[in-house]
């Protein structure tokens, strides 16, 4: 199956939010999700950011999202005109590339949108962009400031 790879588009300024975030949660992994209005299609570009609690044990390693948190983010979103089109989390410590736990704890988030923001020591922060199809994680072109 061919498909046209769509860059993800972030809004100026999440960015740093995401890196914000990602350093208050350290050591612990950062998680929550990507909203976009509503209206604007699959491809809209992501307006805000929403963290939600990492309810993983190992919660430096991995994230876990609880389905009510999800829930309830969704219905915020909903209230606002938003959709959720993806997910964000955190690797304190690692790059920005899906870990094995990531590739193998994937809930059904086909079709989602994952970012994943690191803060590698000694190294400067970095913002990476995925799509997730059935057959795994792919990288998407990410635009933004
Ligand atoms: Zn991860």
């Amino acid at each position: 199956m061919l498909e046209t790879v769509q860059p993800l588009r972030l809004a100026p300024g999440l960015s740093s939010q995401l890196l914000a975030l990602a350093r208050e949660a350290y050591p612990r992994e950062v998680c929550g999700v990507l909203l976009a209005p509503a209206d604007a299609g699959e491809h809209a570009s992501i307006d805000s950011v929403c963290a939600l609690p990492n309810r993983a044990r190992d919660a430096g390693v991995c994230f876990e999202i609880a389905a009510a948190d999800l829930a309830r983010a969704g219905q915020g979103a909903r209230r606002r005109g938003q959709a959720i089109q993806g997910f964000f989390h955190s690797h304190p410590d690692g790059d920005a590339r899906p870990s094995p736990a990531d590739l193998a704890g994937c809930p059904p988030w086909d079709g989602y949108a994952q970012l994943i923001v690191s803060l590698p020591i000694g190294r400067g922060p970095e913002i990476r962009a995925y799509g997730v199809a059935p057959h795994g994680w792919f990288d998407r072109p990410l635009i933004g400031d």
